[in-house]
């Protein structure tokens, strides 16, 4: 049956009730999203709570819904546990502040986190997202919702590592993680604006990047009034590439990268 993680037994039939009639469509979508990513193995969530009435059940959902679940009852056995695929981290530990386990975690992975938090606890959310966590979930909360949210913060993490493999364009490899780019496997000696240049042609070879882009993204300035700035990083760019021909004008609007 479906429940509300809280802990407490409030009050909680209209919910509960609604919350029974969205599961089935719930346990159908996210069978479909595992194979939509092609999740072999079921995703592994690292459960930090203390709380065995909250833990407990929710654990059991989670299962329900074909995940692998890990629990930690105290921040130092979650900073012990084995890297998980996402952690949910209450932040009222009995040992340390909950806010010191995220700021930990993200200083060592980039592993998803969701914190938890309680119903009021404003600050708590707004600290907790600028300590790195991807979202966060309010106390009493349904299974429907925190498998959304998973969901969501999955597909998210997973859009941005890809972001991060390393671009290729024929002999041309611009590593964006790794702020390296090499031509033939010689590596280039860029500037670090040439190199924000080329990575943002790169990321769409053959498309147009406007004048106003390359302003925005590699000069964070929203200021037309002269864009000769940047002719000149871009032939500076091209003769380090030794080839005019990787960048093209597009006269008036902006540059293309040549796609091959
Ligand atoms: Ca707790």
């Amino acid at each position: 049956m479906a429940r509300r993680y809280d802990g407490a037994d409030k009050a909680r039939d209209t919910r509960a009730q609604r919350l029974g009639q969205g599961l089935a469509k719930v346990r159908q979508s996210a069978d479909g999203d595992k194979a939509a990513v092609g999740h072999a193995v079921p995703m592994k969530i690292l459960l930090v709570e203390d709380e065995d009435a909250i833990a407990e059940p929710l654990a059991i959902g989670l299962r329900r819904e074909g995940f692998s679940v890990e629990r930690a009852a105290t921040g130092a056995a979650a900073l012990d546990a084995d890297e998980p695929d996402l952690v949910l981290l209450d932040l009222r530990l009995p040992d340390v502040d909950g806010f010191d386990v995220c700021r930990a975690l993200r200083a060592r992975s980039s592993v998803p986190i969701i914190v938890v938090t309680a119903r009021g606890e404003e600050a708590d959310r707004v600290v907790g997202l600028e300590l790195g966590a991807d979202d966060y979930v309010v106390k009493p909360f349904g299974l429907r919702e925190l498998i959304a949210r998973i969901r969501a913060v999955t597909r998210r993490t997973n859009a941005r590592s890809a972001e991060h493999e390393p671009m290729r364009i024929g002999a041309l490899e611009v590593d964006e993680r790794a702020r390296r780019a090499t031509l033939g496997e010689v590596e280039l000696p860029l500037t670090p604006k040439e190199f924000d240049i080329l990575g943002l042609l790169a990321r769409d070879a053959g498309a147009v990047v406007t004048r106003r882009k390359l302003l925005e993204d590699v000069w964070q300035t929203t200021w037309y009034g002269s864009t000769k700035t940047i002719d000149v990083h871009v032939a500076a760019l091209r003769s380090k590439l030794g080839d005019p021909g990787w960048i093209e004008t597009v006269r008036g609007i902006g540059f293309r990268l040549r796609d091959s």
